[in-house]
């Protein structure tokens, strides 16, 4: 094993949005034996940053589902921007459609400054709807989608157009099924477009040609490395693209249907150090 591509959500981080000291241990364990470790996240590479701050980790970074690729100090390593003919399409719809989104950019998160309040007013429909919905799930969603460093708040979608800043990431969010459904009918058939989802309430969308599988692919040919030799582990339906490209593969305890059935085995949940396991059987 040369090469481990680790998810972070649902994968790396436990419930409380954290790198487990186990885990950490297990990281540090395969870097002295040689092996390159990469984070494959949605997440914005800066924000990556804030939460290895915590740690002694310095770590390659592949970003935005796949559409950045950092390396350990942070240099750019490669990107794959969405063409802006495409960003104005996506985000025009979006708010029309009045969902909460969000815009990952170089350095900022650019996101509108009603999006909160979008999700207020659906979070108040489900609970008029049902009064007696329990939804601390959702709003444990909410509150680690507003976890993230680096949000810059703007007016509307033009005003992120204005920047002319590169878009590497589009992340719609809604606790609305149909509404959700109905973003993703509208662009599952464009040509141009990667459309994934990392979680319950979410869908995104990059660059074709950007995704954890190419990212990776990318990285492990740029490293001299052979696919046989990289494994990938995660939780949700983004990760696949990556689990299918590797050599080998783990789904987490606590992952999805469609990522087990992919997957080589499936280790422990997040909040088992799930990486730790599976880190531990790949380097025995
Ligand atoms: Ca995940």
């Amino acid at each position: 094993m040369k090469l481990i591509a680790i998810d972070l959500d649902g994968t790396l981080l436990n419930k409380e949005n954290t790198i487990s000291p186990e885990n950490e241990e297990a990281i540090r364990y395969a870097r002295s034996k040689g092996v390159e470790v990469v984070i494959a996240t949605g997440r914005a590479e800066f924000d990556v940053r804030t939460i290895l701050s915590a740690t002694d980790l310095d770590l390659w970074v592949i970003g935005a589902n796949g559409a950045t690729i950092h390396q350990p100090n942070g240099t750019p390593f490669d990107s794959v921007p969405i063409d802006s003919d495409d960003t104005e399409k996506i985000l025009s719809w979006l708010e029309a459609e009045k969902f909460y989104y969000e815009v990952f950019s170089d350095s900022q998160i650019l996101t509108p400054q009603n999006g909160r309040s979008l999700l207020d007013v659906e979070l108040d429909r489900i609970v008029s709807a049902n009064p007696e919905a329990d939804v601390t799930e959702l709003e444990h969603a909410l509150e680690k989608q507003f976890s993230q460093t680096g949000f810059y708040h703007v007016d509307s979608y033009q005003d992120i157009l204005d920047t002319g800043s590169p878009i590497y990431n589009v992340l719609a969010f809604s606790f609305e099924k149909e509404k959700l459904e109905k973003g993703w009918k509208a662009f599952e058939g464009y040509e141009n477009l990667t459309l994934v989802s990392s979680a319950d309430h979410n869908f995104e969308l990059e660059h074709k040609e950007a995704s954890k599988g190419l990212a990776l692919e990318k990285l492990a040919k740029h490293l001299g490395l052979s696919l046989d030799h990289t494994a990938a582990i995660g939780d949700s339906p983004n990760d696949l693209s990556m689990i299918e490209m590797a050599g080998h593969s783990a789904a987490m305890g606590n992952a999805r249907d469609s990522v087990i059935a992919a997957s080589d085995f499936m280790t422990k949940k997040n909040d088992d150090h799930g990486v730790a396991h599976a880190i531990y059987e790949w380097l025995k």
